[in-house]
């Protein structure tokens, strides 16, 4: 079974080729500066074989178009022909409390979709861009929506209500939704796996730290706690979006500079976080390079940085009445055994004897980081947000097709 798994942006498309019998990634690319001057698709193929192509690309549909035509090109291809593709599969960022798992992508569940579009509308539509792309150019072939909200669908109401009047939860959905789910639920399955344990028997804390970053809570297999919340402004502190914040922050800086809802939204999501406390970059090695060289707001910057990380595994350690791992993913905690060591120094009382050698200089490998007897362990897992993606889809094809249900577009 050969599997597209596409993830849209607003101006760009990043996709994969799956061949689900090897589990091998076929080609992969992506198609940037969708709409803009400067459009390109870069392609590689499993052989190496690479491919940059310049020119205007006005709209998704078009990028997926030639992204079609470079997968069955004859010099550049990976597939002789579509009759080859047997589904896509599409990240979708929100799906509010309508989806607690993958669905294949129907009418009905596009009008859900669209309902969601208030709860993410810089990312919803343009994840439904891709979906009309596909019906429009793969008609007959079926499409798979997996969320990244859906996972963490299991925390438990005390978990995921804000204490603000009840009725503007009715009304409006207000809650904590969290995201990163398909990284969260990949990184915390292959952590038991590396460690020949079952993730039903488990407590485990995944911390996603990229330029965004959130920390999830997931007992017994299932999250009951998340950092990030109705906006995937709350939590950690990230590359550019403040996390947690006292709420009379924002009312008072709005009263002071006289900032209007665009521009305080535009304050919190995209000129906090690292960027505007180092006032450096939003960029994790940049902060390390500067600190390194004496910068003192970089330093205050990752000291920060750390102890947010470290208040929230020991919040979550509580939530769960116990710990048996903690997972590092994300570019910043997949490549940084600075970051990693820095958060764990202190947290020994909870059973953790870090293992700092092999930490040391560790980059983008699956690796477990505490001795041998260490009761708490700590991994750092490379997440694969793709795979799930295209297991998912997979799953929902073989689960139609075993129950005997034609599948009618
Ligand atoms: P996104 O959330 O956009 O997918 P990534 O998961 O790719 O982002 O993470 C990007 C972040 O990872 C950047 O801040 C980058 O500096 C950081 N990063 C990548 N490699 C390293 C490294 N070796 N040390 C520290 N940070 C790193």
């Amino acid at each position: 079974m050969k599997i597209i798994v596409l993830n849209c942006g607003s101006s760009s498309i990043k996709y994969q080729l799956f061949d689900m019998a090897s589990r091998q990634v076929l080609a992969k690319g992506v198609v940037e500066k969708i709409g803009l001057h400067g459009s390109f698709i870069k392609n590689e193929r499993i052989d190496g074989d690479k491919l940059l192509l310049e020119g205007d690309i006005y709209d998704h549909q078009s990028g997926i178009e030639y992204v079609l035509g470079i997968l069955t090109s004859v010099k550049h291809g990976s597939i002789s022909n579509f009759e080859e593709i047997d589904a896509v599969g599409h990240r979708v960022v929100h799906g509010g409390e309508k989806f607690n798992s993958s669905v294949l992508i129907t009418d009905e569940v596009i009008r859900m979709l669209e309902e969601c579009i208030d709860l993410a509308p810089l990312h919803n539509p343009p994840n439904l861009k891709g979906i009309f792309a596909m019906q429009a150019l793969l008609p007959n072939i079926p499409q798979v929506s997996v969320f990244d909200t859906a996972f963490h669908q299991t925390m438990p109401d005390y978990a995921y209500m804000y204490a603000i009047p009840f009725p503007l939860y009715k009304k409006y959905g207000i809650r904590r939704y969290g995201f990163h789910g398909t990284s969260h639920r990949y990184v915390s399955q292959r952590g038991a796996e590396m460690v020949g344990m079952n993730k039903k028997d488990m407590k485990i804390i995944t911390c996603h730290l990229g330029n965004g970053a959130s920390v999830a809570a997931i007992s017994n297999g299932v999250s009951i706690d998340t950092s990030m919340g109705l906006t995937p402004v709350e939590g950690l502190i990230m590359g550019t979006r403040s996390g947690d914040l006292d709420l009379g922050v924002l009312t008072y800086l709005m009263m002071k500079e006289e900032l209007d809802i665009s521009t305080a939204n535009t304050l919190i999501n995209k000129h906090s976080g690292m960027l505007g406390i180092t006032g450096v970059s939003s960029d994790m090695r940049e902060i390390m390079t500067a600190a390194y060289e004496g910068n003192e707001r970089a330093k205050l910057g990752l000291n920060m940085y750390h102890y947010r990380i470290r208040k929230y595994i020991g919040s979550y350690a509580a939530a769960m009445g116990g710990l048996d791992m903690i997972i590092f993913t994300g570019g910043i905690g997949e490549n940084s055994d600075y970051t990693r060591s820095e958060v764990v120094k202190g947290l020994e009382f909870l059973g953790i004897d870090f293992d700092y050698d092999r930490n040391n200089g560790l980059r983008g490998e699956e690796m477990v980081l505490t001795k041998e007897h260490s009761r708490v362990k700590v991994l750092v897992v490379p997440t694969n947000e793709e795979l799930i993606i295209a297991q998912d889809t997979m799953d929902i094809l073989e689960n139609m097709k075993n129950q005997g249900y034609k599948i009618d577009y």
